[in-house]
């Protein structure tokens, strides 16, 4: 597969200015993640940005949280000291502010926990008791106005699934977004889909179903309409990550391309593999690598324009624990 399909123009993240080691939290400490800041960074630009700091909370601070007056009422975030210090309404403005340069980013990483930048499960508290069902309110407002901007918790990123997911809906996000700034034409969008339909399947097959029959009217649909149905039924269905037994659907459905071309012995080799993979034997790279072997023989330009094999950039190696 070849480097051509990656992107060559930088790659922008939001981020909580924390996790890229700046000293910016209340106790004037940093939470740097060295995957983020050695290892991703050679890929994506990051765009560091605490709300905290941004409403005029000085570092050192005190401590903010969620608290609520009655079990699913109103949440509010005030001082852990001083009740009086309310910073709901400014943290929440302070979101609807960063939108316009938000929404020119192709992912977002959030800082877990936070009653500021945590996505879930952060600390509410009623009568002094935490519950863990809350979302930080700037994260809130982030992704209730960004539904398709691929966001994730740091926390989360050490989840090799969860990981592998994260990057692979930004690098198909910011693909998306260079298509869609370059005025593309139906032919060029219904290329998107066919590049993209085995990512699609290897995460839910009906659904890539659905997405198909849309894509096959193409012509009925005024081109931002279409964008738009198009992207939000993509959000869905990368929403929850590839399972085994899809990717091992995919593998299955890629084998088949090959049928005439293999001898007995490579057929068989390539079958036990798969079926290696389907079992938990082998990570999904093995698999991977022998089909790449097979096609660079046997060359078939529908698989050789399928981003499938190579969503993003193999030093990443991202499917070495999949
Ligand atoms: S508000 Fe967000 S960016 Fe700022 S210190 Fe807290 S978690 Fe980090």
């Amino acid at each position: 597969m070849s480097d051509k399909k990656q992107t060559n123009t930088p790659i922008a993240i939001g981020i909580s200015s924390c996790l890229l080691g700046e000293k910016v939290r209340f106790d004037t400490g940093h939470k740097n993640n060295d995957y983020i800041t050695k290892t991703l960074s050679q890929y994506f630009q990051f765009r560091g940005f605490c709300p905290e700091v941004s409403i005029g909370l000085g570092i050192p601070r005190e401590p903010i949280r969620l608290v609520t007056d009655t079990i699913d009422g109103e949440v509010r975030c005030i001082g852990t000291k001083t009740p009086e210090l309310d910073v709901t309404d400014k943290l929440t403005q302070c979101g609807k502010d960063q939108l316009d340069w938000v929404k020119t980013l192709s992912g977002y990483i959030f800082k877990k926990d936070s009653p500021s930048c945590g996505m879930e499960r952060v600390k509410v508290y009623y009568k002094n008791n935490p519950k863990r069902n809350g979302v930080g309110l700037f994260a809130s407002v982030i992704t209730q106005h960004c539904p398709n901007l691929p966001t994730e918790e740091e926390g989360r990123l050490g989840d090799a699934m969860l990981r592998e997911n994260f990057i692979k809906r930004v690098f198909l996000y910011h693909r998306w977004q260079q298509l869609i700034g370059s005025n593309p034409s139906k032919k060029q969008l219904v290329r998107f889909h066919a590049q993209h339909k085995l990512i699609y399947m290897s995460h839910n097959q009906s659904k890539t179903r659905k997405l198909g029959q849309l894509v096959a009217k193409i012509g009925e649909f005024e081109q931002n309409d279409y964008c738009e149905q198009y992207l939000q039924q993509v959000t869905d269905i990368l929403s929850k990550p590839a399972t085994r037994k899809n990717n091992t659907n995919v593998l299955k459905h890629i084998q088949g391309y090959l049928k005439r071309q293999l001898d007995t012995d490579d057929k068989q080799e390539l079958e036990e593999t798969i079926e290696q993979y389907r079992t938990g034997l082998v990570p999904l790279i093995v698999p991977i690598t022998i089909l790449k072997h097979h096609f660079r023989k046997f060359p078939d330009q529908y698989i050789d324009d399928s981003l499938y094999m190579q969503p993003h950039p193999q030093e990443l190696m991202l499917r070495n624990q999949l």
